[in-house]
């Protein structure tokens, strides 16, 4: 053993002594064995790995548990099928679930480290576009922390979203070897996998009974293998898994080559099949249509049925119970082709007739819908699906014969109206809608946050609504406060445990109880402190991650997300060079000085998007070097933003960005991150921001330009960009410096496809809400100049962020959706501490 004893065994009460003893015994095991280390080789990477594997056999022992309780008692189980989970980083997020962290702090100190340090070497799970991935991962923690029996199936994409660079100001796409030096804490189940088939054809013969039956053989045969990351629950022994899919090649595939003694052959088809869970497809919001991302799709949903009903059958003696048993949410359409699939398996395995099988299926079923732009809306060629998956297209043909019968039936569709709900979309090309076929196929349909539930049954899903007024529903995203609260920002959390006590981590909504202390100085004064600690350390970050330097007292504003259009970073930097032309004309008036932070991944195909990056990092450069301006404008992008950079970039932000074109944004989720850690919003009345309105009240959160039925009138009465230009003389010269190269005096033209895509289309109305944005913009100025008005609005926001917690969002599901009671908490001995770190 490379450790005799160390100092913390003194510190802690006897019964922990004997948790922490057995820890640090496992610690060091794991240390001197695992990894390989004698005691003069140890490095930081070292007891990151060894603290991994540590972990990962306290959440081992823990999720034995959970299971032989969930097989004990038989619970309804849900399972959150996404193709993407953007989980980041786990093992802090681990160790303050597990209420180990203090503990773990100190034994780390004991042999020499810095646990901060030491967790660095952890490579973000970055499987996952953005705020649909992140959802799932805040989903789980909710799910465990709740005693829900809920899991996450998914791929194990050998590469996440890719790595951004920015050279000479535009993004570089690397790959994301994650895995490379592997991950202490998944778990290989070695043991668990399916074959998933491909291509092949279809046959029918007349069984004994006299009845048609059905048959695929499929032509490809790829493995799926599971790999399980434990979800551990705050404060409670829960611990549950995402399960993640590799493929793996099939003997029987290659075993006809290797009979033929064509080895080479074999052995490159085996990697042509493993290509399936290769890489995640980097494009978020819109659809690509490419054969490999079907095949991803059905590859993970495949794999996840025969999982579920593997499990379902090792209790129950049939299937007759499931939908009593089982729940499956579909994170978007991405996985919705299991709708066809689990009426494949009932077909033509179980021999299951049409009725009872479609009943079940759509027992399970339910489809969370999370966008309205048209591009976003996954359809698939029949010729290429046909080629794929032909017997779910045979089912899904019938599927949409006997839906159609039902439509008509109702008399409530016009024919213009019953085309607009067949799966499959008839022209030129036929296409198959797979929002359609999920809509179909659930039995309840829901949207992320108020006004966009309310927009799908007026636009996309209007005649659905029509049909089968009962399925609609909506369910507000959240965040979960463990991840982006306890563990991103320990300052804010030490302040508020002081004054109300730690309920506030499974019970949000006791955030509230700060109100009572907004009228107290000294309470102001330490929330004014801890925010600027946190302003510092992103200062410092900023300073070694880019070389600019910022002022830590400024106004620090905020925008990061993905790049796209409907997200209007061009409106924000609009208004940036807006504001540089003022301080450049009259160099001695006085402004609030302010730090423009962007931050976000454009899809590598999203040309505008890419060209807007460029434009940020040009205006930043010509800025940041202005010495007109001096320190009172600073503009910084912040490459490959990630959680774990999200995780430090909002805890220092006074100013959250939440500017898309009301009526686009579904949701948003970083709005309410910024939220519970007291930064101010100014925002468009889209998404979750409507929601943060009604908590907050209007002088709590800076809401300007047109609100959602305004922006479908003037585009209906026809839009013209032209007519609000010549009313902004401002604005003419701001479009004016971008075409006459100001910011690109080296590169002359590259803006032209922004400058002519603004005053030619103006698709988001950027020109129609910039002058309502920059009269907002100057009363946030104003307002952070009165700094104990600012903390008080901070505080109030923070005291009325209950509501967009992840557990909240849970409830809400569970109770609606998927009809499972909430257990009792189940405390652990060891629990969190929020004492300051
Ligand atoms: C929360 C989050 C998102 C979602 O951000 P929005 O502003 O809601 O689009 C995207 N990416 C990462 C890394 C996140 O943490």
């Amino acid at each position: 053993m490379i450790v005799e004893n160390s100092r913390l065994l003194t510190l802690l009460s006897e019964e922990q002594k004997a948790d922490i003893g057995s820890l640090e015994k496992q610690f060091a095991h794991h240390l001197e064995y695992t990894i390989g280390k004698s005691k003069y080789t140890i490095k930081n990477e070292d007891i990151y790995k060894a603290l991994g594997h540590t972990i990962r056999d306290f959440l081992i022992d823990r999720m034995n548990v959970t299971n032989e309780r969930y097989r004990a008692e038989d619970p309804k189980q849900i399972y959150y099928f996404s193709l993407e989970f953007l989980m980041g980083r786990t093992l802090l997020n681990a160790l303050i679930n597990l209420g180990l962290y203090e503990v773990v702090k100190q034994m780390i100190d004991g042999f020499g480290f810095q646990i901060e340090e030491v967790l660095e070497f952890e490579m973000d799970a970055g499987l996952g576009n953005g705020g649909l991935g992140r959802l799932a991962a805040c989903f789980l923690d909710s799910m465990a922390t709740l005693n829900i029996p809920g899991f996450g199936y998914g791929i194990r994409y050998d590469y996440g979203i890719f790595n951004q660079i920015i050279a000479n100001g535009s993004q570089v796409e690397l790959p994301d070897h994650w895995d490379a030096d592997g991950v202490p804490y998944e778990v290989i189940r070695g043991d668990i996998s399916h074959s998933v088939g491909f291509y092949g054809y279809t046959e029918t013969k007349i069984s004994g009974k006299g009845k048609l039956e059905h048959y695929w053989i499929p032509g490809e045969t790829v493995l799926a293998s599971a790999h399980d990351c434990p979800i551990p629950g705050f404060n409670t022994s829960t611990v549950n898994y995402l399960r993640l899919w590799a493929a793996k090649s099939s003997e029987e595939f290659n075993l006809d080559y290797f009979n033929h003694g064509d080895y080479m052959k074999a052995v490159q088809d085996k990697s042509i099949s493993e290509n399936i869970s290769k890489v995640l497809y980097p494009n978020d919001t819109t659809e690509q249509g490419k054969i490999l991302r079907l095949k991803q799709q059905y590859f993970m949903v495949c794999a996840s049925l025969q999982d579920i009903l593997l499990h379902h059958r090792q209790t129950h003696a049939s299937l007759e119970y499931l939908g009593e048993k089982v729940a499956i949410q579909l994170n978007d359409t991405h996985p919705s082709i299991g709708i066809a699939e689990l009426m494949r398996v009932l077909l033509d395995v179980e021999d299951w007739e049409w009725d009872k099988a479609w009943a079940l299926t759509t027992k399970i079923f339910s489809y969370t819908n999370h966008t309205v732009l048209p591009e976003a809306l996954e359809s698939w060629k029949v010729s290429l699906f046909e080629k794929l998956l032909p017997r779910h297209l045979e089912i899904i043909y019938e599927i949409n014969h006997r839906f159609l019968n039902f439509a008509r039936s109702t008399k409530k569709l016009s024919e213009a109206e019953i085309s607009e709900v067949s799966i499959i979309q008839e022209g030129d090309e036929k296409r198959i809608r797979m929002a359609n076929l999920a809509v179909i196929g659930s039995h309840k349909v829901n949207g992320v946050a108020a006004l966009h539930s309310d927009l799908i049954i007026k636009t996309i899903f209007k005649s659905f609504h029509k049909i089968y007024p009962e399925k609609f529903n909506n369910k507000t995203n959240g965040i979960t406060p463990r991840r982006w609260l306890i563990q991103s920002n320990p300052g804010l959390t030490s302040l508020i445990a002081k004054r109300i006590g730690s309920g506030f981590a499974t019970d949000l909504y006791k955030l509230r109880d700060l109100e009572k202390f907004i009228d107290d100085a000294d309470f102001r004064n330490d929330w004014a402190r801890v925010k600027q600690q946190n302003k510092e350390i992103l200062a410092k970050l900023i300073k070694s991650e880019t070389g600019i330097t910022i002022d830590p007292h400024s106004l620090i504003d905020v925008q990061i997300k993905r790049f796209h259009e409907y997200k209007r970073q061009l409106l924000n930097v609009l208004r940036v060079i807006a504001l540089f032309r003022r301080i450049k004309e009259n160099p001695d008036r006085h402004v609030t000085p302010r730090t423009v932070i962007f931050g976000g991944k454009a899809a590598p195909g999203y040309y505008m998007a890419k060209l807007i990056i460029k434009l940020i990092s040009n205006v930043a450069n010509i800025v940041n070097r202005d010495p007109d301006v001096r320190d009172r404008l600073k503009v910084v992008f912040l490459p490959n933003y990630r959680v774990s950079l999200a995780e430090r970039i909002i805890p220092g932000t006074n100013l959250s960005e939440q500017i898309s074109t009301a009526g686009t944004e579904a949701s948003g989720t970083s709005n309410m991150k910024f939220m519970l850690n007291g930064a101010l919003t100014i925002g468009t009345l889209d998404g979750a921001n409507v929601e943060m309105l009604e908590e907050v009240g209007e002088e709590n959160i800076y809401i300007f330009g047109l609100k959602t039925p305004e922006v479908f009138e003037l585009k209906n009465r026809g839009y013209n960009p032209n007519e609000y230009l010549e009313k902004n003389e401002e604005l003419k010269r701001v479009m004016y410096m971008i075409r006459e190269n100001y910011f690109s005096p080296n590169e002359h033209g590259i803006f032209t496809p922004i400058y002519d895509s603004l005053v030619f289309n103006d698709n988001y109305l950027l020109f129609a809400d910039f002058d309502a944005y920059d009269q907002m913009q100057n009363i946030v100025a104003n307002d952070y100049l009165n700094q104990d008005l600012w903390n008080r609005k901070a505080i109030y926001n923070v005291a009325r962020s209950g509501k967009f917690s992840t557990d909240r969002t849970i409830r809400e599901y569970a109770e609606d959706i998927w009809k499972v009671p909430i257990l009792p908490t189940l405390a652990p001995k060891t629990q969190y501490s929020f004492d300051e770190k």
